[in-house]
């Protein structure tokens, strides 16, 4: 593709980036890249990818606007209250950028439908709020080998790391499972400050645009914690587990696995 006059203006500062230039700015054009949780991590994470130009963005998300969503879920409006999280995503992003090709899924992902939406795409959001979710995705981005960018946020902590399946750890290298449900504390019950949702959505649409142009080094092996109380940041090197019951020598999972979704319906 070319880029026409208005989009050389519009992505001006992307592509006098010597990592990006014209060649970049047409890849992120013709990329895809989808987020799975229209919330407080999802919201950055589809403005920042929206304005950098990525072409398609797919949306997943089963549910509706709360006026306790807004405090953090900054893609949400309060005239948006009761309407469905994909679509008010949706409506932003093409006021946005009408570049951008919206594509919503108005359903939770589960393991029926899951490796169909992610198929298309060409990088993962993890933008859930339960563990069950999380390991979903991880499961399902490494048995078909698509990169993520998981994140998790709680109060005024979070953390974040990159996965590119069988290169690098994926998220059950470092977690064997889901704790037991209610063994956690959720945002619900812990609360969460807005602006960290915010800073690791933003973490992830960086990644997402640089594996796009191949540029930079990701957080592939290697977990950010940060805790804004103190603004520490702080990374743990992190290898891939030969003995990963998803991606280590004798996987034990090959199939995808539902876990409790009642008991562990975290909000973030
Ligand atoms: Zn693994």
């Amino acid at each position: 593709m070319k880029l026409n006059d208005e989009q050389i203006e519009r992505y001006g500062r992307n592509i006098i980036l010597k990592e990006v230039g014209g060649s970049g700015q047409e890849r992120l054009l013709e990329s895809k890249v989808l987020i799975i949780g229209a919330g407080g991590l999802g919201s950055p994470a589809a403005l920042y990818l929206a304005a950098a130009g990525v072409g398609t963005i797919g949306i997943v998300d089963g549910d509706r606007v709360d006026l306790s969503n807004l405090q953090r879920q900054i893609i949400h409006f309060t005239g948006d209250v009761g309407e469905r999280k994909t679509e008010s995503a949706k409506e932003k992003i093409e006021f946005l950028n009408p570049d951008v090709r919206v594509k919503t899924y108005d359903e939770i992902a589960t393991s029926n439908n899951i490796l169909d939406i992610i198929h298309d795409y060409d990088f993962i959001v993890d933008g859930t709020d339960n563990f069950p979710a999380k390991f979903l995705i991880n499961d399902a981005c490494v048995m078909s080998g698509r990169p993520f960018s998981h994140a998790g946020i709680l109060m005024f902590y979070g953390q974040t790391i990159t996965v590119l399946p069988h290169e690098s750890a994926c998220f059950r290298c470092l977690f064997l499972g889901p704790p037991p449900p209610g063994s956690v504390p959720s945002c619900r019950e812990a609360g969460i400050l807005g602006g960290v949702a915010g800073l690791f959505g933003t973490i992830q649409a960086v990644e997402a645009l640089k594996y796009i142009l191949g540029t930079g080094g990701l957080l592939a092996g290697r977990l950010l914690t940060v805790d804004t109380l103190t603004m520490s940041f702080r990374e743990i090197k992190v290898k891939k587990n030969p003995r990963c019951p998803v991606c280590g020598e004798n996987p034990a999972i090959t199939s995808l696995v539902d876990y409790e979704q009642e008991a562990c319906n975290l909000k973030i």
